[in-house]
């Protein structure tokens, strides 16, 4: 007998799952339920889609459901909703939505790929007309609609995540004047706070109002426009708000029908993507997975794992070995030309998942060569074990270059590689891709420094608190420019005379522009006996923890 696979949810994980039963099985009879108009669509250019950038909405459009029954033999029905799951007889409940006819389907196997849902926080006023969620070809066309016969001027967008700035992006390409609003004290909470300073300088270069540590309360009619309120009492005019603030796992489906929900909220699944019910599979932004750095359950709303998981789960329904590792989040944004990327843990993760035995090293290279045309800095910050110097998270920000050394990190992190593996990575070289010593091996010869005990370093957070002599090693004309509070100046040419200048009772930290004429500083006063660290990073790292 043919295997009879239903699959609920019909755009990244669902359909990821669908194309690859396919080709496991010829036989197998598979219906996809999409309760929405489309399948198959990349909700990742949806955001580009409204700014114009993307102009057909059809390029949104991967697959019709006409394509997969041609050339998948998958029955794919859309408008369609799964209602209910009903486990002892293996069947589900759906409902045609243009004609409200319910009826019944039986399984073998059945995959939930339901997504998740935009946050939509119960205050007054988020429901107005004027006041928009971003999840669907429908959110979208209904916003570009709005754009293009109402032509707001204004614009205030809530969450400074990955979307919100894509639509931040996305509205000031039309035009538009954007207010950015954060709860956090800082862009992209993502990253760790000194990562996504350049990213802040960059909007507000752009003209973006951000509001950081700013709670919206409600959202008012006034006039033919909108008034935003924050909790702090202040209020901003806009004629299109958006709330980019994050999504939760839609997991009705599976409470309802008994089956185990996590700690962190999404449907528990194994190493296989099986639920707590042997022949129930569920990928994608409903499903909690394992951090693969901290081990902790958490939830993880990417395209790129729920894709794979639908591989996974696709792979195991047919019998065979596949497993999903868990995730690193490895994720990139790009605001106004610059472009942020990160993978594994933040330092702020380490933190709260209690692990404390890491150190961070932050190196500022140029993307390529420096004597070739176009150069430009890419800003770096890796963390990694100080037990064993196992790479637990990366993070850089920069005009280009960026998520090719992310990426390169993110396979290490994968392959549990260490620092030294990234000091020795051979990597494509010539001027106008990279350096012979790749902004890659930087990162990992800074911190293998400091692991053989060649750059001690010391502790940005503790600037202010220290009884330290900060030293100052760049050139006079760059120490005036501005400087560390306190700090003396010896340019690095000049210290080797002036050793007896130093004390030899205190510890000394280091600093210059970029951390390197530092570590060279470092290195000569750790050999004539003084007791000497490095501020990893230079002035560049200050800027960030000292915006
Ligand atoms: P979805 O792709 O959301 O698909 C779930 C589908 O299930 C939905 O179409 C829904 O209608 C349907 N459904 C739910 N319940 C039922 C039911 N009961 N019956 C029938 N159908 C049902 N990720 C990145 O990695 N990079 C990006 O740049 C990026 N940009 C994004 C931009 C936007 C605007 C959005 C919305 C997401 C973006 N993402 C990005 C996230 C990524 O798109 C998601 O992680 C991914 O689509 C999740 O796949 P999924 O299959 O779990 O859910």
């Amino acid at each position: 007998m043919p295997k009879r696979i239903l699959i609920v949810g019909g755009v990244a994980g669902g359909a990821a799952c669908a194309a690859r039963l396919r080709r496991l099985d010829e036989r197998a009879e598979i219906v996809m339920f999409e309760r929405g108009p489309y399948v198959s669509y990349a909700n990742c250019g949806l955001p580009y889609y409204v700014g114009g950038v993307i102009r057909d909405q059809d390029r949104l459009l991967v697959v019709t459901p006409e394509l997969w029954k041609k050339q998948f033999k998958v029955d794919v029905r859309t408008g369609h909703e799964v209602l209910v799951v009903d486990r002892s007889r293996g069947q589900v409940e759906v409902r045609e939505l243009a004609s409200g006819r319910l009826y019944r389907e039986s399984y073998d196997a059945l995959v939930l790929a339901p997504g998740a849902a935009p946050l939509r926080p119960p205050l007054p006023g988020v429901d107005l007309p004027g006041v928009f969620t971003l999840r669907t070809i429908t959110d979208s066309s209904a916003m570009r609609e709005w754009i293009e016969t109402r032509r707001p001027r204004r614009a205030v967008v809530v969450g400074a995540g990955y979307l919100g700035l894509e639509m931040v992006e996305n509205l000031a390409q039309r035009g538009i004047l954007v207010r950015l609003l954060e709860k956090e004290p800082q862009v992209l909470p993502a990253l760790d706070p000194e990562m996504a300073q350049p990213v802040l300088a960059q909007l507000e270069s752009n003209r973006v109002d951000v509001r950081l540590e700013a709670c919206l309360s409600a959202v008012e009619a006034a006039g033919d426009g909108l008034l935003v309120r924050e909790a702090s009492g202040r209020s901003f005019s806009a004629d299109l708000v958006v709330l980019a603030l994050g999504v939760k796992p839609e997991v009705a489906l599976a409470r309802e029908a008994g089956l185990e929900i996590g700690e962190a909220g999404g449907i528990r699944v194994d190493e296989q993507m099986r639920t707590s019910d042997p022949h129930i599979w569920a990928v994608g932004d409903a499903v909690e997975v394992r951090d693969w750095i901290t081990g902790q359950w958490r939830l993880v709303a990417l395209a790129g794992p729920a894709s794979r998981q639908g591989r996974v789960a696709a792979d195991a329904i047919c019998g065979r070995p596949a497993r999903f590792r868990g995730v690193q989040a490895t994720a990139v944004c790009g605001v106004f030309g610059l472009t942020a990327a990160m993978t594994g843990a933040t330092e702020k993760q380490l933190k709260s998942a209690g692990i404390s035995d890491y150190a961070a090293v932050y190196v500022h290279p140029l993307h390529h060569a420096g004597y070739y045309p176009g150069a430009r800095r890419i800003q770096m910050k890796l963390i990694f074990g100080t037990a064993d110097g196992r790479l637990l998270g990366a993070q850089a920000v920069g005009e280009q270059g960026v998520e090719k050394r992310i990426d390169v990190i993110a396979m290490a992190i994968q392959k549990k590689a260490t620092v030294f593996d990234l000091e020795d990575a051979e990597l494509c070289y010539a001027p106008q891709y990279g350096s012979a010593r790749d902004p890659v091996n930087l990162a990992g010869m800074a911190a293998a420094n400091v692991l053989r005990g060649d750059m001690p370093l010391a502790d940005w957070s503790a600037l202010g608190k220290t009884d330290a002599l900060l030293v100052d090693v760049r050139d006079p004309d760059e120490f005036a420019g501005d400087h560390i509070d306190g700090a003396v100046n010896i340019p690095l040419g000049e210290l080797r005379e002036r050793l007896e200048e130093l004390p030899r009772d205190r510890e000394i930290w280091l600093n210059c522009a970029i951390g390197q004429r530092a570590y060279y500083a470092l290195r000569v006063l750790l050999q004539h006996g003084f007791r000497a660290r490095n501020l990893s990073g230079g002035y560049l790292t200050y800027c960030g923890w000292n915006p």
